[in-house]
């Protein structure tokens, strides 16, 4: 089992089509072992993306990821990043395949609906901004 960390941002959340994506992470086989709204900081939005800081695209941006609501979820499935980065598709929108989630619900390449950690150790240090122990389930809150 391999957890990733994902944002549903707040284009998606805006125009309604949370429960979708959801509901398209979980046909995919994926369990969500922790899940919050949050209206993130741009404080926040800064530390999330501090990788891109000084490109072009930085301050729009973190302007788009504080601008309202988002959700995030540490998903856990067998090869996650790969299947998450997979369904989320391509980052900007219009070259993303048919069937990703980029594809249906991506707007521009700053909207585009969704992130995908790119990495194990990504999506642990992303998931330590949002979450803290207590949020997270172990295997034994599932009923097998
Ligand atoms: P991904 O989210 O597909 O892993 P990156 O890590 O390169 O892509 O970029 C992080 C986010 O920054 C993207 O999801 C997108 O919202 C935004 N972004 C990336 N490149 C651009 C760009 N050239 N112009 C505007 N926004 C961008």
């Amino acid at each position: 089992m391999e957890r990733t960390f994902s944002i549903i941002k707040p284009n998606a959340v805006a125009a309604g089509h949370t429960g979708k994506i959801i509901d398209s992470i979980l046909e995919r086989g994926f369990r969500i072992v922790a899940m919050r709204m949050v209206y993130m900081s741009r404080n926040t939005a800064a530390k999330f993306y501090a990788v891109h800081y000084g490109k072009e695209f930085y301050g729009r941006l973190l302007d788009f990821m504080s601008s309202g609501a988002s959700v995030v979820m540490l998903l856990e499935r067998e090869d996650a990043v790969n299947e998450l980065r997979m369904l989320a598709g391509h980052t900007d929108p219009a070259q993303a395949e048919e069937g990703t989630l980029r594809r249906h619900f991506g707007e521009s390449v700053t909207r585009n609906g969704i992130h995908a950690a790119d990495g194990v150790e990504n999506a642990r240090r992303e998931a330590a901004l949002f979450f803290t122990e207590d949020d997270i389930m172990d295997a034994g809150y599932f009923p097998s």
